[in-house]
C-alpha cells in the first residue's frame, strides 16, 4: 500500500488530461490512472476527421497555452478555427503532445476497483496495487457504454460488431457491410468503408439523414451574428447556452435536462461528409430493425419501417448506435457504491452537485456521462475547460487555479 495521495484522477483522455494538468500546475499531489487517448487511438476509425471546429478542440490548460493550435504551429500541421477539419491522428498527435508537456508522469494502468476506506478511497489498480486517494476524480469517457440494440447484441462479433471495435475499416474490403445509424460516426464509417472498397448500405431509422451547414462567416455582419451567435458547439442562442453555461444548465428542470442532454446537437453529419456519402453507396431511411441472425457465417437482418417489412443480408453489420449511460457498467464499481451513487432519477447517469460532486463527498465525475447535469457540452472535448477548471478549483483552492476561457471571456 503506497502514502495517501490528495487526488485520484482516473481517466486519461481530454477530460483527465485537462484536469491533471490543471492540478499539477497548482502543486496537488496527483497520481494518474488510465491509457492516454484511448478511446480515439484504439476506438475510432483511420482517416476519421473530427466533427468539432479547431478552436473547439482544444484540451483545458492552465496557461491557455496548450492549444490545438498551438501544437498545429509547433510541429508544422495545417489548422484553421473553423471549416478545416481536424483529422484524427492530428488530434492522437496534439493529446500526447499535451501529456508529454504538462501530465507527463500518468500511469498508464487502469483501474479495476474504486472503494470507500476511512476519509478517502481505496484504489486497486490492474497491476493488484493498492492506492489510497482522499479525493478520487473519474473521467472515463464513453466507451463503456457503447450500445447495441436488443435485436444485435445477440449476434457474434464475427458479423456484427459496434462502431466503437474498429480502428481499420480497410479489413472489409470486398464485403458486404450494413451500417446502421445516421449520426457523424455511422456516416464517416460509411464512407471510409466505401472508401476502401467494401460494398456499404447505410440503413437508418429516421426518414432523413441530416446534415449540419458550413460553418458561419466569422466575419458576418453583425445583425446575423446576434441572430445566429457562433459557439463551441455550434451555432444558435440554444446552442451558445450549452456551450458556455453548463453551470446555469444544471439548473433547469430534470425532465428538460435529460431531454436536452439526450437530444441537442443529436445525429447529424458535418457539412463536409456530405458529399462522400451522397450518391456513393445505397442509403435506406425509415427503416427500423426488428431482429437479425447469423446465417452461414453472414448475418441478416429484418426491418419494419412505412413501406411494411424488409430483409437485408450481408457478411457484416456495424451498429453507430452511440452510447447509453448505465453506472453499472462501470466495473469498478463494487455493489456498495452503486449503491451509495445517486443517480438522476430516470437515468443511468449520475447525478453531480455544481463541482462535480457526487453523492459520495470527495468522488467527482466528470465528462460525457455527467451530460444529464451538466448538459450536452459535456458530450465534447469543449467541455472539458468547464469541467476540469471546475473541478482543480474546488480540489485545488480557487486561488491557485485561473478561470477558464469562457469565464475569462464573459468577464466573470
Ligand atoms: C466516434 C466518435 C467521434 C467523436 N468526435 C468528437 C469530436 O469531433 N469532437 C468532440 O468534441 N467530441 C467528439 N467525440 C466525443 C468524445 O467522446 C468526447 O469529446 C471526449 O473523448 C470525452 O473525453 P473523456 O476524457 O471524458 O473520455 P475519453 O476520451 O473517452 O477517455 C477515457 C479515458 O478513460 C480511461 N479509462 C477508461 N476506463 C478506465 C479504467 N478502468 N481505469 C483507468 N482509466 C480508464 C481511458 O484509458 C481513457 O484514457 C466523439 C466520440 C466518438 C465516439
Amino acid at each position: 500500500m503506497s502514502d495517501t495521495v490528495e487526488v485520484a484522477i482516473v481517466g486519461a483522455g481530454p477530460y483527465g488530461l485537462s484536469l491533471g494538468a490543471h492540478l499539477r500546475k497548482a502543486g496537488v499531489s496527483v497520481r494518474q490512472f488510465g491509457l492516454p487517448m484511448q478511446l480515439w487511438r484504439d476506438f475510432m476509425p483511420e482517416g476519421m476527421f473530427l466533427k468539432s471546429q479547431g478552436f473547439a478542440s482544444n484540451l483545458s490548460d492552465p496557461d491557455h497555452t496548450h492549444t490545438l493550435e498551438a501544437f498545429c504551429k509547433a510541429t508544422g500541421r495545417p489548422y484553421a478555427d473553423y471549416g478545416l477539419p481536424v483529422p484524427l491522428d492530428t488530434f492522437v498527435a496534439y493529446g500526447e503532445w499535451f501529456r508529454e508537456q504538462l501530465v507527463p508522469d500518468i500511469e498508464e494502468v487502469l483501474v479495476t476497483d474504486i472503494a470507500k476506506a476511512g476519509n478517502g478511497f481505496e484504489v486497486t489498480l490492474a497491476n493488484s496495487e493498492q492506492v489510497r486517494a482522499r479525493k478520487v476524480v473519474v473521467a472515463i469517457g464513453v466507451e463503456a457504454f457503447a450500445y447495441l440494440p436488443e435485436s444485435l447484441a445477440g449476434l457474434p462479433a464475427k458479423v456484427c460488431t459496434h462502431a466503437s471495435a474498429h480502428t481499420d475499416l480497410g479489413v472489409f474490403a470486398g464485403q458486404e457491410v450494413i451500417v446502421i445509424g445516421a449520426g457523424q460516426s455511422s456516416l464517416e464509417s460509411a464512407a471510409l468503408l466505401h472508401e476502401k472498397g467494401a460494398k456499404v448500405q447505410l440503413v437508418a431509422r429516421k426518414n432523413t439523414v441530416r446534415w449540419n451547414g458550413a460553418p458561419l462567416a466569422l466575419d458576418r455582419p453583425l445583425m446575423q451574428r446576434l441572430k445566429e451567435p457562433e459557439s463551441g458547439l455550434g451555432s444558435g442562442w440554444a446552442t451558445w447556452f450549452y456551450s458556455n453555461h453548463p453551470g446555469t444548465f444544471r439548473n433547469l428542470p430534470r425532465s428538460t435536462r435529460i431531454y436536452r442532454a439526450k437530444t441537442a446537437l443529436g445525429p447529424a453529419g458535418a457539412s463536409w461528409l456530405r458529399e462522400r456519402v451522397e450518391g456513393q453507396f445505397p442509403t435506406l431511411t425509415g427503416l427500423s430493425i426488428k431482429w437479425a441472425k447469423e446465417q452461414d457465417g453472414s448475418v441478416r437482418l429484418g426491418f419494419t419501417g412505412a413501406g411494411g417489412s424488409r430483409e437485408l443480408g450481408a457478411d457484416h453489420v456495424i451498429a453507430g448506435t452511440g452510447y447509453r449511460w448505465n453506472m453499472s457498467r462501470l466495473s469498478f464499481f463494487g455493489r456498495q457504491m452503486l449503491a451509495d451513487l445517486q443517480n438522476v432519477p430516470g437515468t443511468g447517469s449520475s447525478a453531480v452537485g455544481r463541482d462535480y460532486q457526487t453523492s459520495i463527498p470527495g468522488l467527482y465525475i466528470m465528462g460525457p456521462v455527467v451530460a444529464p447535469t451538466m448538459g450536452p457540452v459535456m458530450r465534447f472535448v469543449f467541455g472539458s475547460e468547464h469541467a476540469a477548471t471546475t473541478v482543480a478549483r474546488q480540489l485545488a483552492g480557487a486561488s491557485a487555479v485561473g478561470r477558464s476561457r469562457t469565464a475569462v471571456a464573459a468577464g466573470r
